[in-house]
């Protein structure tokens, strides 16, 4: 849906803009900065680097700023604008979560979505708006990160890590180049979290011009009279298969393991703060129990991006139909299903993402030393181990990774942890919008507590230093020589 701006709607930004800034003064934000300087060696020190400018990455850096961590920075691979899934690789047409949903507003009112749309497009506009148009929360992170004025570089890409004494030294690359040290380190890199796709075995050595994982950048022109096969029930797979067809693929095949969709979203029904802020809290097998069963129940795709499928009389939906092998043969695909053989010229794999550290280059220097959950965290009474559960860090209070063997990688301590592979031990409040706030005040309370005991004797130094007196010493008189007197009468 196109929304008409109204005549006022640059003065209506202007105007909210303005009413931010003055609720940020009354609550005496951004706090003063209170992080000592540091260098090394004559090179400058960040307090913190963020890799990743996308709704997490962006909501923890302008927690840090509010909270008195200004020496920081936050890069982001992609150029400004492009950031995160949204108008990427995100081919659905509206969000799935509701338009009221607060997301990265860090509890400041007008920094929300709604209050950003209506300052735009008014009131009745907001109300007949059904679900968030995807270039739309896109445009609205641009601007949170505009008014805020968060120091983000695009561009640039974390290539490596190494550790320089209790320091973290980061390699970029791109619009900027070199190494950056830094005290801490937010990994807020996104729904791949420090892995990357999640791909079938049986698509091992299948030619790429045959397939696609749905991430992938896709010439949706070149499907057009295509034979093209989707996997899996999920968002995505339906977002992929709409578009194929509304690029005019020939036919579009659903190709579902499951015996019956999955209809219920289980853990948004019964989204509450108290699973926001206990989720973590919880002993670890009540964890696993949670996201055990809601990984067995499964997330069912939106019905709007369902219907966008089922519309076309050229899609087809394919229950109970697991994929035995896939092989190339005469210039296309066929594939060994438990329905039986079936041909196409294309493959969409919406398989998802992968927890495996080791998949990507720039984590190479921590990923043998990362704990994760199969590390001692996991106990086989907690119930079967599920791939995607066993291999997620084992995080500590404030996302903080774990070393598999203690003294091998101290720098992880320092390493945060910011996205969607920390669900297991946090809840979901480090990938979706609905809890974004809540996960970056988490974070970044342990960030300035550690902060804070790190530099401990400096700010004890400075306890001592301090001498500004508030009283001028002229505000009252010692009464005592009067009593001396009265004892000697
Ligand atoms: C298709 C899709 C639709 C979704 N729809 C919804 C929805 O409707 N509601 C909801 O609540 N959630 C939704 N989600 C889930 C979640 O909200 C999004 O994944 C969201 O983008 C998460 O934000 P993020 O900052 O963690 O990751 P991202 O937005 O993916 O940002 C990560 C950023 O890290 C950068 N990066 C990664 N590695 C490096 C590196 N080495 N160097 C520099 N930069 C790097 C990337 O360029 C990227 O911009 C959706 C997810 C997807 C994939």
């Amino acid at each position: 849906m196109k929304h008409t701006p109204t005549p006022a709607a640059s003065t209506g930004l202007a105007a909210l803009e303005a009413q931010l800034a003055q609720d940020l003064d009354l609550l005496e934000l951004p706090a003063k900065p209170w992080v000592p300087t540091r260098m090394d060696e004559g090179a400058p020190v960040r307090d913190v680097v963020v890799i990743g400018a996308g709704m997490c990455g962006l909501a923890a850096i302008a927690k840090l700023v509010l909270t008195g961590i200004t020496n920081v920075v936050a890069y982001d691979a992609a150029p400004a604008g492009l950031e995160g899934p949204w108008v990427t690789f995100a081919r659905m047409q509206t969000l799935r979560s509701p338009k009221t949903l607060n997301g990265p507003s860090l509890g400041l009112p007008q920094l929300t979505f709604r209050a950003w749309f209506t300052a735009q497009w008014g009131v009745e506009a907001w109300r007949s708006l059904d679900k968030i148009p995807k270039g739309q929360w896109m445009n609205y992170l641009v601007w949170y990160r505009k008014v805020l004025g968060l120091p983000v570089r695009n561009s640039v890409r974390m290539t490596g890590l190494a550790p320089v004494g209790d320091l973290i030294a980061i390699d970029i690359e791109g619009a900027e180049t070199g190494r950056v040290l830094s005290r801490r380190l937010v990994l807020a890199t996104g729904r791949s979290g420090l892995g990357g796709f999640a791909v079938p075995d049986f698509l091992t050595g299948i030619d790429r011009a045959y397939w696609a994982h749905s991430a992938d950048e896709i010439d949706f022109d070149a499907l057009k009279g295509k034979r093209v096969a989707v996997i899996g029930a999920g968002a995505s797979s339906m977002d992929n298969a709409a578009t194929a067809l509304e690029a005019g693929a020939g036919s579009v095949d659903m190709l579902i393991r499951r015996k019956e969709m999955p209809r219920i979203n289980k853990l948004t029904g019964i989204g509450s703060p108290g699973v926001v802020l206990g989720m973590h809290q919880l002993p670890d097998a009540w964890k696993w129990k949670f996201f055990d069963y809601t990984a067995s129940t499964q997330t069912p795709p939106p019905r709007s991006s369902t219907l966008r499928v089922s519309r076309h009389a050229n899609a087809r939906f394919f229950l109970d139909c697991g994929i035995v092998a896939v092989k190339e043969d005469a210039g296309g695909l066929l594939i060994e299903t438990t329905q039986g053989p079936m041909r196409y010229d294309f493959l969409i794999a919406a398989t998802g993402f992968s927890n495996d550290f080791n998949g990507r280059p720039e984590f190479a220097a921590i990923a043998p030393h990362i704990r994760t959950w199969s590390d001692g965290r996991y106990t086989p009474d907690m119930g079967p181990a599920r791939a995607g559960m066993s291999d997620a860090p084992d995080l500590g209070p404030a996302f903080e990774f774990r070393e598999r063997v203690p003294g091998s990688c101290p720098m992880l301590s320092h390493i945060h942890c910011f996205n969607d592979a920390a669900m297991l031990t946090h809840g979901k409040v480090s990938g979706d919008i609905p809890a974004v706030s809540a996960g970056a005040d988490r974070l970044v309370r342990g960030i300035a507590t550690s902060l804070f005991a790190e530099d401990v004797e400096t700010h004890f130094a400075n306890l001592i230093a301090y001498d500004t007196p508030e009283l001028q010493g002229d505000e009252w008189v010692d009464s005592t020589p009067v009593l001396q007197k009265e004892a000697a009468l």
